[in-house]
């Protein structure tokens, strides 16, 4: 039971969960949130929310909050709560003696696609500027970083091409390795609406989502692939639309590159890539592949929605220049109900590309070797960048263990609990001498830190989110930051110990330098957001209100960019010692590794993760439904609760076997796939496969 008091006001502010990013209504009294309204005026959900937003809430006050700075030796050391001036002067003199000692290149940090466009902008600005390198990645590095790499170089740039409302458009829908049900519950309903009224839709994943069969819902097509081969399943829809004829000539002709387009055309061709010869691959059967490419290429406006079943891969980047191929072969670009939409996992998981978290991009997408954009940043910031590329994250291990990275500042990023190799994250971690976690609570990573900065909630600052539509939403302070300061303070205390010298006072001063800096985001201000309620990028003079779908007349890059899509067999392999391939998922109550929603009131609905097994797996282990059963991989173990269903596929990659009693029973309990063989990543449901970066 929860108590709600009576509201004294209440301020409007943008969820910090998914990236559909939307609206609520925090009714306050005095500093205390009595509960989260969804904004009916919230243009990505005109009124609604789902479970998670709508309690978002409760973890801003939960009692294991860390609200002091806290400091130690080494990580065999108790903590020690400190002072800020004492922690920032600490962290900054570590970082400055690691730099002394090791080289400017020896420290860098990692952004969060949780916190605001203007702390992220900032931190990329203290590690470029302050720090001297370009020594930043971002947690986009485990999930969407593949979307900015492919559709960058298919269309000219790293985003969506619609907004959210495009969907009462469209008539035929593929959501491939995404469960728009549990991770994006509010974009959910309204797909829903619209295959209710009658669009098609086309699901691409080895699992049996909510949307293949729900209430007044079913799939035209389920192409329940084998995890691993989503390359050769949109290879091969792309071969029965050109092999048939089912290609828009006229709009290859005029918007895309027509040269290329043969090349591509005479790859797809090839024999090899037909549903029939790629079936044993993939697993899907192939006259439901060739006739889900009919569907997809004659039955009008076509859409494709996408998550990280489609970018955690080893081929993700690959499997996303496969789907704009596919939408540009079919005429599917630049009006309503058609396009290209990554389902983005965090709230700003956009904005944190956007604003130069990369290690070789400057904020709007822009290489750190092009020296008229430097020349932009180094006028304003009054310093002379490094030209090169700096190191991902992977690469920062991997160099701390050679003993050339030794110092790395992580905001708002559990990189231990999220990132792929857990073994290899923690060894990195122990390598460095220097590591700073900024966030809410105790996080695993912290395990390794030695200066422990408390981070500040979406209610406790200002700023602003992006969402996976190029939305930027305003995010309002409804409360006195509990730990003392917001995370775009605490970034200019530790770059002014450092040197710099910055004087912001309120975050639309960053938005302003963005502005100056960013040419898709040059008539962004937080007046115009406050007066429009939000705006898309591009925003500028050719685009002052702001874009709700890209590619009208013609690509960023000009014409559309084919690009050959070879299928490359996943590392990843079954063996005796490991039989199982384990994929991840999500449910509809938890947010990520439910750092938030687990100290939040909706956790009562789903406690614990769940291992979703296939009941021919589980009997030849001796599994039954509810047991504890321990799982272990190349790169870590763990122990999860068993639910046998079949909605996952038995090993082997076995299909249509008849369904166990135990199908669909505990519905809510949907989470992992099968097994055993892969790391514990934080994926998004769906066409989850062989996870590699
Ligand atoms: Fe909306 Fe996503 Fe927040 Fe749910 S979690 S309220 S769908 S932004």
């Amino acid at each position: 039971v929860i108590e709600l008091g009576t509201p004294s006001h209440s301020i409007v502010t943008t969820c910090a969960y998914c990236g559909v990013g939307c609206q609520f209504e925090a009714e306050m009294q005095g500093e205390t949130v009595v509960r989260m309204t969804p904004w009916k005026h919230g243009k990505a959900n005109h009124g609604h929310s789902c479970v998670k937003g709508r309690f978002a809430w409760g973890y801003t006050t939960h009692k294991d909050r860390i609200l002091n700075p806290m400091i130690r030796e080494s990580i065999t050391d108790p903590w020690r709560e400190v002072s800020w001036d004492e922690a920032i002067t600490y962290a900054a003199t570590r970082l400055r003696d690691l730099q002394g000692r090791h080289g400017t290149k020896a420290i860098g940090g990692i952004t969060s696609s949780r916190c605001t466009n203007e702390e992220t902008y900032l931190v990329q600005k203290m590690i470029r500027a302050v720090f001297g390198n370009n020594n930043t990645d971002t947690c986009a590095r485990v999930c969407h970083s593949p979307t900015g790499y492919g559709l960058g170089r298919a269309f000219g740039t790293s985003a969506g091409t619609q907004d959210f409302d495009s969907v009462e458009h469209t008539d035929v829908v593929i959501v491939m390795g995404a469960n728009p049900t549990d991770a994006h519950p509010v974009f959910a309903s309204r797909l829903k609406q619209r295959l209710r009224k009658g669009a098609k839709l086309i699901v691409i994943d080895p699992r049996r989502i909510d949307l293949v069969r729900s209430p007044h819902i079913k799939a035209a097509h389920h192409l329940a692939l084998k995890p691993g081969t989503n390359v050769a399943v949109v290879t091969s829809l792309a071969h029965v639309v050109v092999t048939e004829g089912l290609f828009d000539e006229a709009f290859i002709r005029e918007r895309c590159d027509w040269d290329e387009f043969q090349h591509y055309a005479e790859f797809v061709a090839d024999p090899r890539h037909s549903p029939e010869a790629t079936e044993a691959l993939t697993g899907v059967p192939a006259a439901e592949l060739r006739a889900a490419a009919r569907l997809f290429a004659t039955g009008g406006n076509g859409s494709i929605y996408y998550g990280l079943g489609v970018t955690e891969h080893s081929q993700g980047s690959t499997t996303v220049m496969g789907i704009a191929n596919l939408a540009m072969l079919t005429g599917n670009i630049g009006r309503p109900g058609v396009g290209v939409n990554p389902l983005r996992g965090q709230n700003n998981v956009q904005g944190s590309c956007d604003m130069g978290s990369f290690p070789h991009e400057l904020p709007g997408y822009r290489h750190v070797s092009q020296d008229a954009t430097r020349d932009v940043f180094e006028k304003l910031w009054g310093t002379v960048l490094d030209k090169e590329p700096g190191l991902r994250i992977n690469n920062m291990l991997d160099a701390a263990v050679e003993g050339t990275f030794r110092g790395l500042y992580v905001q708002g990023e559990d990189i231990l609990q999220s990132d792929p190799d857990t073994r290899h994250v923690a060894a990195g971690l122990a390598a460095m001498d220097c590591v700073i976690v900024q966030d809410l609570f105790l996080n695993e990573t912290a395990n390794y830190a030695h200066v422990f900065l408390p981070g500040s909630t979406f209610l406790e600052k200002d700023g602003t989110f992006t969402n996976a539509e190029r939305r930027i939403n305003r995010v309002r302070k409804v409360m006195t930051p509990k730990n003392g300061y917001a995370d775009w303070e605490v970034t200019q205390l530790l770059a002014n110990a450092m040197g710099a010298g910055w004087t912001y006072t309120h975050p639309a001063q960053v938005m302003d330098e963005i502005a100056a800096t960013t040419p898709t985001f040059a008539g962004v201000s937080f007046d115009l957001i406050d007066e429009k309620g939000s705006v898309q990028w591009p925003c500028n003079e050719l685009h002052p209100e702001g874009t709700p779908i890209m590619h009208v007349d013609g690509f960023v890059r000009g014409k559309g960019r084919f690009i050959v899509t070879e299928y490359v067999a996943t590392d990843e392999k079954t063996g005796p010692r490991f039989p199982l391939l384990l994929t991840t998922g999500r449910i509809l109550s938890q947010y990520n590794v439910g750092a938030q929603t687990r100290r939040t009131s909706n956790m009562v609905w789903h406690d614990q993760d769940v291992l979703e097994i296939h009941p021919h797996d589980a009997e030849v282990r001796g599994i039954k439904d509810g047991d504890r059963v321990r799982l272990a991989s190349r790169s870590g173990e763990t122990s999860l609760r068993a639910f046998v269903t079949d909605r996952v596929s038995p090993a082997g990659g076995l299909h249509h076997l008849p369904p166990s009693g135990h199908a669909g029973q505990r519905r809510h309990h949907r989470l992992l796939g099968l097994g055993d063989q892969l790391p514990g990543i934080q994926g998004d449901g769906g066409a989850g496969a062989p996870l590699q970066r």
